[in-house]
Parts: structure tokens; C-alpha cells; sequence
């Protein structure tokens, strides 16, 4: 079975996963809109990020790998903040890429994606390897989408959409020092909005101009950052792999000594292979960087530069006057058990979570062959997702409508309403269509109340992987199922 991202993109689209944004005007580029069940999808890939990094971290017990025990907590900023937070990060100067435009089709490329672009006129070409192209010299291109606050609408008003949750933590640190008993070491865990002005919005919702991040940035001393990193790199790897993408599919990737930020000892990529990538490639889902002590500078002294020793320092203008200013408040941590004073060092673990649920959709497509009711070998679409992510935990069929099967299920359906999950009533068409159009969305379990459920009091329970079906006494379907979805 090959993953086809055509064959996704129209499932996706047809079961109400993602439609494309605005689509009846035509749609707008790099804007993707959620439907019923990609909202819940999503909605499920950041509960479950959210709940094994924050609410069931238990920082009384040093889970396997760490140096020790620590605290995590969440925080909620802004989209926008003050302008001089981007100056100080770096983004303001530095978040661009090279931008190149063709005079003959008005194409506009980014300059690193060229070699893999095909050409608008000639498909079957790449930008640039026939000669009809006429490209223009790289130009820089900021990133950040700007926008104006307030009536008068001048240039001073202008303000930046965030291009990362990150900046929005960095600059709460102290009053998360001062408003919680947080004590070093400690992660800040933020789910939300950014926006990036991306040249080439592309492969559906892998590069769009608008996307969620799920970003930790986790205070340590910097004696201990290395351990740290290597600990927060492994846990996140192994956190796609617990919820079901396959070892061959995702690889962690340490970034070459080249590559690395100017700040940073350290950076791995956690990547999964998107169908629309070619056989061996494979495709940004986290990143995971050292970030050193370089944030949290910034926003004490203004923006950084590597001088010519390789050493940070405050970027300077001509007359030696900071280029951009920093705060000036002292976002130090003092250890009162050591007494030391010192910056703390930052891991940065920061996921997409709209590149996640992309995964997890590519990872959970599978076809396959079932006989129909007439025993004829009928093609199946298969959405195998983890029980934890699947946008509907259960659907629940009265075989068929009489002989008080339609009651008996509603109420069973109202009952696993109540205790929060997310399930299907279906009494239309026959029971084999049923179970088809449940599979398709990755319902893990289907409930069907039948003629001997009024003798027996039991229900059939049938696991959409394995096809088995057992029957359930109807007093234990909701604890069955709901212990079957955390199994
Ligand atoms: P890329 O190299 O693919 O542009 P990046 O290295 O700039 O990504 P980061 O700045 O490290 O990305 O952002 C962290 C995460 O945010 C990425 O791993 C990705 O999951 C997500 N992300 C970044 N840009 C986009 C985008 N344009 N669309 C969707 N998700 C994105």
C-alpha cells in the first residue's frame, strides 16, 4: 500500500479533516480550516501533548533518563507583543529568507527551495533548468506578518503576529519565578497560534502562514544543560513513537556543527517521512534546540551578535549605542539552597501541531481488502490512529430499527456521552457500511445492540485493527471502553 498524498488530501477533505480556508472565494494560500473531526483530531494532539508534559507531570518522581526532578507549568501569552521583543530576539533583523522572483511565469521562489520547485510553465522541469527562466538576484525577505494597531494606522504603530510562542515565555520567566514556587529546574509550556509569512505556503498544512505551536522552554543551570538536552531530545522522539508512528518512518537528526544557530551547542530535528517528500527524505516535526543563555540575555542587554572571537555580545551601532536596546531588569535566577545568582540555560523542544496531526493522519492511512455482506472482496480506507488521538472513541448501532434496539443504544450513546467521549450514534444502512464509514474516520471501537441484547443484557464490541468482536455486559460498556482507549 503506497500513502498517496493526493488520496489523503481528498479523504481529509471528504470526511471533513481540513478544508482549505475561504474555499469558496477561491481560497487563500497557506490558510487551512479544521472541520468536525480535524478539530477534534487537533484538539487531541495538543490535549495529549498538553497532559503528558504539564498535568500529568508528577515533579516528585524523576522520570527515566532525566539528571532529576522537575517542574513544569503552562503559560498563555499574547499574539502580539511589544515590537522591541522581536528586536531584541533577533527576528526583527534576522527571521528572513532569500526570496527569488522569475520575470517570464511571475513565479516567486524561495531561493533554498529551487533545486525541488517544479516550474510553473514546464512541470516537468525544475525553476531555473530550462532556459525560458528569468530569475532575479536572492532578496531578503522578512518573515513576520505585520499589522497596525490603533486608529491612526502610522508606521509607529505597526506591530508583529508572533512567528513563535517562545519570545512570549522568555519574557514571563521572572514573573513565573516570582508568582510561583518554581524552583530551578523548571519548563514554561505554551500551545498556540504563530504566524509566518512564508513565501511558498506548501504541501498542505506542512508549511502554512498560519499554524500552532506546542513549545517548552525548559531553565536549567548550565552545568547541567547537556544532560538536559539529551533528555528532552530522546523524551520527545519517543513521544511520537508511543502514539504510533512507525520506527522507520521518524528519525531524530542532529544538526551538523554548520548548521547550528549561533547560540546553540546543540540542535536535533525530530523528522517524519511525509508522503509528499520523496523515498529518504524526510520532513521538520519538532525542533529540538540548546538555546544556551542567549533569550534570556537578549531581553536583559539587547540584541546579540557573535563578536570576532566567537563570543556574544550586544550588537552596537556605529556611534556604540546598542542597536537594540534590552529591558535592563535582571532576569537572573537566584538559587537560595546555593546562593549563586546566575542566567539560567534553556532546551527548547518546539513542535508544530498542525505538522503533527499531518502526521499522524499520513502514519494512520491504510487500505486494505474486507469481504461485504454479500461476501465480495470490497476496498477498505483505514485510519488507524492511537485510541488516545482519534477524533471519535466509539460509535454505537442498533442493528436494526425496531424491537426497542434504537432506545437501548441511544442510551447506552447518552451514557458514554456523559462520560466525556467524543462518539457516533449510526442506525442507518446496512451494519458492513456502518462499520466502513467508521473505520474511514478511525473510530477504534463499535458498539452494536442486536436481537440478543434484550436476553442477555450485552452489547457487541468490535476493535476496528484486529476485527474482533466480544460481547460487553451493557452495565460495563462505558468503564470497557474507556479502559480499552487507554490501553
Ligand atoms: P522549517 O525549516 O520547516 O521552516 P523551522 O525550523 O523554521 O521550520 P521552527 O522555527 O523550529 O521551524 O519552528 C518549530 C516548529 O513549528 C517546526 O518544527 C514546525 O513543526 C512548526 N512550523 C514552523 N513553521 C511552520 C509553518 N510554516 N507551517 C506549519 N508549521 C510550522
Amino acid at each position: 500500500m503506497t500513502r498517496s498524498m493526493e488520496k489523503i488530501v481528498a479523504l481529509c477533505k471528504r470526511r471533513g479533516f481540513i478544508f482549505q480556508n475561504s474555499e469558496i472565494y477561491g481560497g487563500q494560500n497557506g490558510f487551512w480550516d479544521y472541520g468536525p473531526l480535524g478539530t477534534e483530531l487537533k484538539r487531541n494532539v495538543r490535549d495529549v501533548w498538553y497532559h503528558d508534559m504539564v498535568s500529568a507531570h508528577n515533579e516528585l518522581q524523576q522520570p527515566a533518563g532525566a539528571p532529576s526532578t522537575f517542574q513544569m507549568v503552562g503559560l498563555e501569552s499574547a499574539l502580539i507583543m511589544h515590537p522591541q521583543v522581536w528586536k531584541c530576539s533577533g527576528h526583527y533583523d534576522l527571521f528572513h529568507d532569500m526570496m527569488v522572483d522569475c520575470h517570464a511565469c511571475k513565479g516567486r521562489f524561495r531561493q533554498d527551495h529551487i533545486p525541488n520547485t517544479p516550474c510553473p510553465q514546464k512541470p516537468s522541469k525544475m525553476v531555473g533548468e530550462h532556459t525560458g527562466c528569468q530569475l532575479t538576484e536572492p532578496r531578503e525577505f522578512n518573515l513576520m506578518m505585520k499589522t497596525i494597531l490603533g486608529a491612526l494606522g502610522t508606521e509607529e504603530d505597526a506591530a508583529f503576529l508572533r512567528p513563535e510562542t517562545a519570545q512570549g515565555i522568555f519574557v514571563n520567566f521572572k514573573n513565573v519565578c516570582d508568582s510561583t514556587r518554581v524552583k530551578l529546574p523548571f519548563g514554561i509550556c505554551q500551545v498556540g497560534k504563530s504566524f509566518r509569512n512564508e513565501i511558498t505556503p506548501r504541501n498542505f498544512t506542512f508549511r502554512s502562514r498560519e499554524f500552532e505551536q506546542m513549545e517548552i522552554e525548559f531553565f536549567c543551570h548550565p552545568s547541567q544543560s547537556r544532560e538536559w538536552y539529551t533528555y528532552w531530545r530522546d523524551r520527545r522522539y519517543n513521544w511520537y513513537l508511543n502514539l504510533g508512528i512507525a520506527k522507520d518512518r521518524i528519525i531524530l537528526r542532529d544538526h551538523h556543527q554548520d548548521e547550528l544557530a549561533h547560540y546553540s551547542v546543540g540542535t536535533a530535528d525530530i523528522e517524519y517521512a511525509f508522503p509528499f517528500l520523496s523515498e529518504g527524505e524526510f520532513g521538520e516535526l519538532e525542533g529540538v534546540a540548546h538555546r544556551g543563555d542567549f533569550d534570556l540575555r537578549s531581553h536583559t542587554e539587547g540584541k546579540l551578535t557573535k563578536n570576532a572571537a566567537g563570543e556574544l555580545e550586544v550588537e552596537k551601532n556605529a556611534d556604540g549605542t546598542p542597536k537594540h536596546r534590552g529591558s535592563g531588569k535582571d532576569l537572573t535566577y537566584f538559587d537560595d539552597q546555593t546562593r549563586e545568582r546566575f542566567l539560567p540555560h534553556v532546551i527548547e523542544p518546539s513542535a508544530g501541531a498542525d505538522r503533527g496531526t499531518l502526521a499522524f493522519i499520513c502514519e494512520a492511512y491504510h487500505e486494505d481488502q474486507q469481504p461485504d455482506e454479500k461476501g465480495e472482496m470490497q476496498e477498505r480506507i483505514l485510519m488507524k490512529f492511537h485510541p488516545r488521538l482519534a477524533p471519535v472513541k466509539a460509535a454505537v448501532f442498533p442493528l436494526i430499527k425496531k424491537e426497542g434496539m434504537p432506545e437501548k443504544a441511544a442510551e447506552i450513546f447518552g451514557e458514554l456521552k456523559v462520560a466525556g467521549l467524543n462518539c457516533q450514534y449510526d442506525q442507518q444502512g446496512a451494519i458492513g457500511r456502518r462499520y466502513r464509514r467508521q473505520d474511514e474516520i478511525g473510530t477504534p471501537f463499535c458498539i452494536t445492540v442486536d436481537g440478543d441484547t434484550a436476553k442477555d443484557n450485552c452489547v457487541t464490541v468490535r476493535d476496528r485493527d484486529s476485527l474482533q468482536q466480544d460481547r460487553v455486559p451493557v452495565s460495563r460498556i462505558v468503564d470497557e471502553i474507556v479502559s480499552r482507549l487507554k490501553a
